[in-house]
């Protein structure tokens, strides 16, 4: 008479590992949706380490009836890979097979552990990442009106800064000094996130391509000097309101992800509104 596993003990081998085959080689899923939606399909096969009858794979006599239908004498396997252990008994010995069963029960905790750890992990890094950028967008070629005069190499550089501390993760000053060090936005781990920094970085560096063409165009009028520094003004309505939209774009979609990261939104004064 075969030992057979109560539906019980079936069921808490399955859980034990996952739910996978427990081959470490393997650990193929055993189930899925039935068509029917109070059924679910199954193709893995508690398993037998010792077999379930005299005369099978491995059978050890001098275990009880009770020893042989206990999770002890259980493994979760796939269907090839139960059929695998019961061909060949020499190589598939209980100490092997038992083996089997700890790694993978192992291995089932660790997938359980391992994501919780990485999903705080991940999020946590991101918004560090997200509060780094703030930093870098809190500077007047982000906050003043494109409209009025500034500095020409100041602006043209603050963009130029910006790109690479979001690029590489190093916000300099003007003299070359790293301020901060964190990481380029390659490294975040939400997908939506590192989308739109793809898109701040094109943007920007469409307002740099822009800026030159501007001025290479005489849309930008280079002024005089103050303090060693360029000046220049726009007399070009659609040129200056172009470069304002882009970079409220830019801003929106960081205020966007500020958001979702839980940081405190960017500020602008912009008090000086269009002076056309
Ligand atoms: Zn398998």
């Amino acid at each position: 008479m075969r030992d057979e596993f109560t539906s019980k003990t079936k069921e808490l081998l399955f859980k034990r590992v996952g739910g996978r085959c427990s081959n470490p080689n393997c650990r193929k899923a055993t189930s899925a949706p039935h068509t029917d939606i109070n059924k679910s399909i199954n193709v893995g096969i508690a398993a037998h380490i010792t077999a379930a009858e005299l005369n099978g794979p491995r059978y050890d006599p001098n275990m009880s009836s009770e020893e042989r239908k206990s999770v002890e004498n259980g493994i979760w396997l796939c269907q090839d890979h139960a059929k695998l252990i019961d061909c060949d008994e020499m190589r598939y010995t209980v100490e092997i097979i038992k083996e089997w069963r700890t790694i993978s029960e192992k291995a089932a905790l660790l997938d359980i552990e391992y994501n919780n750890q990485i999903s705080t992990t991940e999020t946590n890094e991101d918004k560090r990442i997200i509060k780094f950028y703030s930093q870098c967008f809190d500077r007047p070629a982000f906050q003043d009106e494109f409209v009025q005069e500034g500095s020409i190499e100041a602006f043209d550089r603050a963009i130029e800064d910006t790109i690479t501390a979001i690029n590489v993760g190093c916000l300099k000053d003007r003299d070359g000094n790293v301020l901060f060090q964190c990481l380029g936005k390659s490294y975040l781990f939400n997908p939506e996130w590192r989308e739109k920094m793809d898109s701040i970085v094109d943007m920007m560096r469409a307002i740099r391509s822009r800026y030159r063409l501007a001025v290479h165009l005489g849309q930008i009028d280079v002024g005089g000097e103050y303090n060693g520094r360029q000046f220049y003004f726009f007399h070009n309505y659609e040129v200056a309101k172009w470069f304002d939209e882009t970079r409220s774009q830019i801003l929106f979609l960081f205020s966007e992800i500020c958001k979702e990261a839980g940081i405190p939104k960017l500020v602008f004064p912009r008090k000086n509104k269009s002076v056309y």
